[in-house]
């Protein structure tokens, strides 16, 4: 048989402790879920808002599919092009404060159109050392040289560009703030790095979008930068907008030039109208229901304290992501079943999520979580990770 040595690939995959295997849910997102017929508390889905649930985004889905039907098909330079879709990017260049905003099927297609678009042979593409498999796969199809800086390290970006002549175009790349360590990228230090070096920007804001800032805008908005300031801002609907799907928001001419050049948002059928639909609810959501960024972000706040207080490192952790960095993956995946046995779900990351060496169990927090269940978490990652047991 011509596939037998997946067998083989698979039995080294699992001697190092690298075998992924997928759980069942029985129930939809939300703080407690069934997983494999097991009630657990949900420490690890992007749902920040708890919106994935939510009735009021269900009914706009039942509005819309009702209104448009349940697919787009054909691209949106076909016949695709229904108009919830433009409702929603207009609503995105509002939300984001630039001047157009363009939607793709998911984040992945988002960064994989985004860079290969904006960078090709002779360019150079300077991107942060943890910047996300999507933005990495980008930068391979460029093929653009890349050049890999130091996380948040706008000095080090410096002297990178530095190296590079004037006459190249030059991206940079970061996320606002990263979906595994939950650190934020400093912003306006890279926008001046990039501004000096005539570099364009390119921002990942899919953690941040919903959960940071005064308005829930993001990234920017967190460090005062208005969304015009960048090149590019990334975004994905499928996190704390509770949908699937992302976006681009940039100039007209950068949608225009996409529309005309970035394969990921040619080749395919457009966004369902679903997905257009939820989102606009789920940004109006954004807008009027703060508590649940504030109440996402205490939670977080709250177990970063307790482990600080544990010894337990969260490396520069911010917002409503906080990692414990365990190393080996047989552990972190040793530490992850004590904490299900718990009734208590956080997924163990492992490579080639993070870097090897850096396996971790990532926790997130969402507005559904209850003081209760968030002690109950403290109370088992002390029993868990501090060796009580
Ligand atoms: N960028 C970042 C930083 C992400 O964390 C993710 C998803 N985990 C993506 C892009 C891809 O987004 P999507 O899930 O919509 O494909």
């Amino acid at each position: 048989m011509s596939l037998d040595w997946l067998d083989e690939e698979l039995r080294k995959i699992e001697e190092q402790g690298l075998l992924r295997k997928l759980r069942e849910m029985e129930t939809p997102q939300g703080a407690v879920i069934e997983l494999d017929g097991q009630k657990v508390v949900n420490f690890c889905s992007n749902d920040y808002l708890g919106l994935a649930s939510d009735p009021r985004l269900a009914n706009a889905a039942r509005a819309a599919a009702l209104r448009w039907g349940t697919g787009s098909g054909s691209s949106r330079l076909i016949a695709g092009n229904l108009r919830v879709l433009c409702d929603l990017e207009r609503e995105l260049a509002r939300f984001k404060g630039t001047e157009a905003a363009l939607v793709y099927t998911s984040g992945y297609h988002a960064n994989l159109g985004i860079i290969p678009t904006l960078a090709g042979k002779g360019d150079v593409v300077f991107s942060d050392a943890l910047n996300h498999a999507s933005v990495i796969d980008g930068c391979r199809l460029a093929g653009a040289r890349t050049e890999i800086y130091n996380h948040c390290d706008p000095e080090h970006l410096d002297k990178r560009l530095a190296k590079v002549g004037k006459d190249a175009r030059k991206i940079v790349v970061t996320e606002s703030l990263f979906s595994m360590e939950g650190d934020l990228a400093p912003l306006p230090e890279i926008l001046e790095v990039s501004r000096k070096h005539g570099a364009a920007l390119v921002v990942d804001d899919a953690h941040a979008t919903g959960v940071l800032g005064a308005e829930g805008k993001g990234g920017l908005e967190y460090f005062g930068v208005g969304g015009g300031e960048v090149d590019v801002l990334m975004g994905t609907l499928g996190k704390a907008l509770g949908g699937s799907g992302a976006f681009l928001c940039g100039s007209a001419r950068l949608t225009d030039y996409l529309v005309n050049r970035s394969r990921t948002f040619i080749f395919t059928t457009g966004p369902s109208p679903l997905m257009a639909a939820t989102a606009l609810e789920a940004l109006r959501l954004v807008r009027e229901e703060p508590w649940r960024r504030e109440k996402a972000l205490a939670g977080a706040e709250r177990v970063r304290s307790a482990m600080d207080v544990m010894g337990i490192p969260t490396g520069g952790s911010r917002a409503a992501i906080v990692p414990a960095i365990i190393g080996d993956p047989v552990l972190t995946m040793r530490a992850c079943e004590s904490l299900l046995e718990k009734g208590i779900y956080v997924q163990g990351i492992r490579p080639p999520t993070v870097p090897a060496g850096s396996s971790r169990l990532r926790m997130t927090f969402s507005a559904l979580h209850t003081e209760k269940q968030v002690n109950e978490l403290i109370e088992a990652l002390s029993e868990v990770l501090n060796g009580r047991e």
